[in-house]
């Protein structure tokens, strides 16, 4: 497979076959996200995309997941997703699931019923980092797209029946923002309503401009407990229909997976006792959480 530079996917497409069919991410602005930092950003050649997965057809049945890589692949046109996903269709009959990176601005350009027809070709699922739904906090991050635009983009992904995962970000809005983060991520996820929510910590990662923000002031991390607290107001305002809620992710200091509503009492129980506790023994050690 033709892999340039750095790989990155969800935890949930751990076992997926990987296809990049874009090198970086059209944006690359978010101050915290070092992924693509490396990176132009360009659509690679459909000579390589096919080569890719005519060489996966020659390996075979591996997986049923595919993951199209970099870090927005849906900006990509419908034209050449479709070309993709039929290309998919036709060598890899045993994918039964298409998944990518998308966000406000390449959902925004996409139609319904040109979501629709994605869909219909295999397109199953969208990750999303919408990360707070306060738009200072957005602004801040240079998110490069506004609380009413991921509503926008969760009321387009339902109508196209795609699954959509939304990554949210504890901790992105520093001290001075942490309150309004945490409530307004909660009030746009009861809007967005989506069947799949990751939360994840924020890591002030070398190189990112996250860095300068902290050294002028303008960004002071929040401490792990009050993150966790991020998060019990988030799981506590929040109302969603049927969600599977995970902090799963390497980069969280107490790893959970549930299902909101059902399991609402119980997380918030095991979030009152370790915040009561305040000891640090019962979270994750610095040293073996990720990015
Ligand atoms: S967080 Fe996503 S949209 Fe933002 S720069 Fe990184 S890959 Fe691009």
């Amino acid at each position: 497979m033709d892999y340039v530079g750095r790989i990155f996917r969800p935890p949930s497409e751990a076992h997926s076959l990987l296809l990049q069919v874009t090198v970086g991410c059209s944006h690359n602005k978010c101050v915290y996200c070092d992924m693509y930092l490396d990176k132009r950003f360009t659509p690679k050649p459909w000579e390589t995309v096919l080569a890719d997965i005519l060489e996966a057809k020659d390996a075979g049945p591996v997986t049923r997941k595919l993951f199209l890589c970099d870090g927005d692949a849906l900006i990509l046109s419908t034209r050449r997703l479709m070309q993709i996903l039929e290309a998919i269709a036709e060598h890899l009959p045993w994918i039964d699931r298409v998944a990518t990176y998308g966000d406000t601005r390449s959902v925004g350009k996409k139609s319904i019923e040109e979501l629709t027809e994605l869909r219909q070709a295999g397109l199953g699922i969208v990750y999303h980092g919408v990360e707070s739904g306060d738009d200072e906090v957005l602004e801040l991050i240079q998110k490069g797209g506004t609380r009413a635009q991921c509503i926008e983009t969760a009321q387009k992904l339902r109508a196209a029946d795609i699954a959509h995962s939304v990554i949210i970000l504890l901790g992105i809005g520093g001290t001075r923002l942490s309150e309004q983060h945490a409530k307004n991520t909660a009030s746009v996820l009861t809007e967005m309503d989506p069947p799949y929510v990751g939360a994840l910590t924020t890591t002030v990662v070398p190189g990112t401009p996250l860095v300068e923000l902290r050294k002028t002031g303008t960004y002071e991390m929040p401490a792990k407990f009050r993150m966790l607290e991020e998060l019990r107001t988030i799981v506590k305002d929040s109302e969603l229909t049927n969600c599977r809620f995970s902090t799963n992710h390497a980069s969280n200091y107490l790893p959970m997976r549930s299902v909101l509503p059902r399991d609402k009492d119980e997380v918030l129980q095991v979030l009152d006792r370790v915040l009561e506790a305040r000891d640090p023994r019962m979270l994750k050690p610095e040293a073996m959480r990720g990015l």
